[in-house]
């Protein structure tokens, strides 16, 4: 072994050391840093020295000002997951191996294979349909990449199916630019239509060149705004000159709740999509795991709401929320291949083609990146360790922890959970309920401050947001650390002690 692989075994030990404690009787991990910490790194920042001194400096001063988001299995932030040890391993196996999967070489590398099996097998987990359905699929870095690649699938089209019914058929929109291409076919104006799209889909929206207004709400009621209005989307349909690309929200970030309900929605948006020379996007980053939850009654909601989805023409999928695989790792799927070579297709680099003909695209010439990282291989990881089954249980945990958290706030005194019109009126349906909780505390004094005091605890971390102009809570649940009867337990603690804590303090003023 050399000096430097001993380097490298030793500090990779080390790292681990830093990430869990050897100590069993040691408490949890913080899910925050203490504020000495953070202090203490900051005022180290930015520091010249060797390789060694560099360790130490990572280790003893980065890594404990860094959040507990892998370390705690309760932090239950954004939409974050944790990372599978298998993952981790695979991950560090891709940086020591560096290969630049952007050409397709069959005889060099077997890299663009593993990323072509991990695609299959994730469509096969999700019940998407076969590989030739989804012949356009590539990883990219996270759902806001696979957005931005379904929005420019999506203006490219809606505007070459405008095009040629304009009967000019000799150049695709990605040729032309969106001004051209839209002039040429008489189209004044491109919408996406959405209910409660994440905010990435409006960046994408900037970024594709189709402008952030253009993303339009179309909420089904104020009870329900997540839902969309399938007859406003049908009359944007029917607006002459304008095109639409129909983005659902599967699921929503703050309810987890979907765009749509189920198989019979998604037939008629598909009809009309086809009738109008509509595009139709699924955001599923975290929601269309749904469908890899156990075919059982416990979950046979979830799998009626996300029913359908496989009638859309893209869909994205994260890999870093609930698949658990390190950042950065998201995967897209498109039917239509042709329009997705056609977007990202390299012209005139002779150097970067590929001799195979085995169906497998090169990734240069299917997504935004030409070099990029072998981000396929922690999913591959993933998918072949956990199988099906292992996923599916892995899922169903988060689920019901989700359910159990509900439930918690929805017994309690002190707290509403939200949205609030769900199962009847004893509250007992928590059928709708994926991984996200939201809800907020019945005294508004104690809504204002009760982000901060959860968070406060270290023991758990929420993130704070907006329900009705009104501030509150949102638990997201996506890390595979997670115990359900204990954390259960430990937010029912909590909450109590916080609601108390407060009634007491305001009894003292
Ligand atoms: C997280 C999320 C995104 C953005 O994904 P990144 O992986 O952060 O880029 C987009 N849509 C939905 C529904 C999400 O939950």
């Amino acid at each position: 072994m050399t000096v430097r692989d001993e380097f490298m075994q030793h500090t990779y030990s080390r790292i681990r050391d830093a990430v869990s404690s050897n100590d069993k009787n040691a408490a949890p991990p913080s899910t925050l840093p203490q504020p000495s910490q953070l202090g203490r790194a900051r005022a180290s920042l930015p520091r010249s020295d060797d390789d060694r001194a560099t360790v130490e400096h990572l280790l003893g001063d980065i890594a404990p000002a860094l959040n507990g988001q892998n370390r705690s299995g309760r932090y239950w932030g954004f939409v974050t997951g944790a990372v599978l040890p298998v993952a981790e391993v695979a991950d560090n196996m891709v940086s020591a191996f560096d290969q630049n999967v952007q050409v397709h070489l069959p005889h060099q590398t077997i890299a663009t294979e593993v990323e072509d099996a991990a695609l299959k097998m994730l469509l096969d987990i999700l019940r998407l349909g076969t590989a030739e359905e989804w012949a356009g699929r590539t990883f990219t870095t996270g759902a806001t990449a696979s957005n931005i690649l379904g929005l420019a699938c999506g203006r490219e089209g809606v505007l070459t199916h405008r095009l040629s019914t304009a009967g000019f058929k000799e150049k695709t929109a990605s040729e032309l630019g969106i001004l051209s291409a839209c002039m040429r076919a008489g189209v004044r104006e491109i919408r996406v239509l959405t209910s409660m799209g994440h905010s990435s889909l409006s960046k994408a929206a900037s970024i594709v060149g189709l402008g952030s207004a253009t993303v339009h709400e179309l909420p089904h009621s104020v009870d329900e705004p997540w839902r969309l209005d399938l007859d406003a989307v049908q009359r944007e349909l029917q607006r002459e000159g304008v095109a639409c690309i129909i983005a659902l929200s599967a699921g929503e970030v703050n309810t987890g709740r979907s765009a749509t309900r189920g198989l019979e929605d998604m037939r008629r948006l598909r009809q009309l999509a086809d009738q109008y020379g509509a595009w139709i996007h699924v955001d599923g980053a975290f929601g269309i795991f749904a469908r890899a939850l156990p075919d059982t009654d416990e979950f046979s909601r979830l799998h009626q709401t996300a029913a359908g989805l496989e009638l859309a023409d893209s869909i994205t999928v994260d890999g870093h929320k609930l698949l658990n695989v390190p950042y950065d790792c998201g995967l897209f799927y498109t039917r239509q291949v042709s329009v997705l070579t056609s977007v990202c297709q390299n012209p005139n680099a002779a150097y970067l083609s590929s001799s195979a003909s085995d169906g497998i695209q090169s990734p240069l010439n299917v997504g935004l990146e030409n070099s990029r990282r072998f981000r396929a291989l922690p999913a591959y990881a993933v998918l072949i360790s956990e199988g099906r089954e292992g996923l599916a249980h892995m899922f169903a945990r988060m689920v019901r922890l989700a359910r159990g958290i509900a439930a918690v706030v929805r017994d309690s005194p002190d707290y509403l959970l939200l949205p609030d019109n769900q199962g009847d009126e004893h509250g007992a349906e928590l059928g709708d309920t994926h991984i996200c909780v939201l809800f907020r505390a019945k005294e508004d004094s104690l809504n204002d401050v009760l982000v901060e005091a959860i968070n406060a605890t270290g023991a758990w971390y929420v993130s704070s947001t907006k329900w009705k102009g009104q501030k509150a809570v949102r638990v997201a649940v996506a890390n595979w650390r997670i115990n359900v009867t204990e954390d259960q337990e430990l937010v029912g603690r909590s909450l109590a002690s916080i609601a108390q804590e407060h009634k007491t303090s305001r009894s003292h003023v």
